[in-house]
């Protein structure tokens, strides 16, 4: 297993939100620029807007959406978000926007024309697009998520949607905890110790028991047949802002319970 061609390539990019309590904000944020994936329309949002202000005063136990766009130009776009749970379920785009089914989940399935994102603080934001940007799935994968098969659900939805094979797909990896701060405990190593091969153990899980879920992640992308060249890892470390200049990232890690929540969109 090689993921030694995955890209590192990403830019700082503007976008306006549009919202009753924050009224209109220009908001800084990175995205993909790696060949393969810089024409997927989407986001990594940070400390610039904290999503979790809006969201909790919002509608607590329910989705919602928030509006944005990338130029003035441009209608703003609603983007959904989930009630997440730290499962390992997808969410279709249509079901979590009928109003008569309630629903819960960890990542949204979206075909052309849709768009939705996702809250994180740590965890991973994972985007995921078919050929033209026909079909798309974004992903909040935590470590227990990624652990218990999120990542392959995700892969399968959207072959099974898109009728693609995984080697066409395209994968973008957001911010997220690096292995540089990111150490865990018995839960999480029990559970990996559990399930994983010594390749895991020895590649992902440190010294000291410093663990990468992006790489896990990647791994797990490349296992599940996607090609290392379409797979942009941003490598940004939402606990210490490793790589990202000037612009950080909520982190629970480094904040606790007071954290705000990144906002990362995928629109297609
Ligand atoms: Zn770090």
């Amino acid at each position: 297993m090689s993921s030694t061609s995955f890209k590192h390539n990403y830019e700082l990019v503007n976008w306006e939100i549009d919202s009753e309590i924050l009224g209109s904000k220009v908001v800084s944020g990175y995205k993909s620029s790696a060949p393969a994936s810089c024409n997927i329309n989407h986001g990594f949002i940070g400390t610039d807007c904290n999503i979790n202000q809006l969201l909790d005063i919002a509608k607590p136990d329910n989705h919602v959406s928030i509006s944005l766009r990338s130029n003035k130009d441009e209608q703003f776009t609603k983007i959904q978000l989930p009630k997440q749970t730290h499962s390992t379920e997808i969410i279709n785009f249509q079901t979590l926007i009928n109003p008569n089914i309630e629903c819960d989940g960890d990542a949204v399935l979206l075909k052309k024309g849709e768009a939705a994102g996702i809250k994180t603080a740590d965890c991973v934001p994972l985007i995921i697009v078919s050929a033209n940007n026909n079909f798309g799935v974004i992903v909040h994968a935590g470590w227990r998520g990624a652990v218990r098969g999120i990542v392959q659900n995700a892969v399968n939805s959207l072959t099974k949607a898109s009728g693609s094979a995984s080697s066409t797909l395209t994968a973008v990896i957001g911010p997220a905890a690096g292995d540089c701060c990111y150490q865990v405990g018995e839960e999480v190593t029990k559970e990996l110790n559990n399930i994983e091969s010594l390749y895991f153990k020895k590649i992902l899980l440190k010294e000291n028991n410093h663990f990468s879920v992006p790489k896990y992640v990647l791994n797990t992308l490349i296992s599940e047949g996607i090609l290392a060249e379409n797979i942009n890892l941003l490598d940004i470390c939402s606990i210490c802002g490793r790589n990202s200049g000037d612009l950080s990232y909520f982190s629970y890690r480094r904040e606790g319970q007071k954290a705000g929540r990144n906002l990362s969109f995928l629109k297609l």
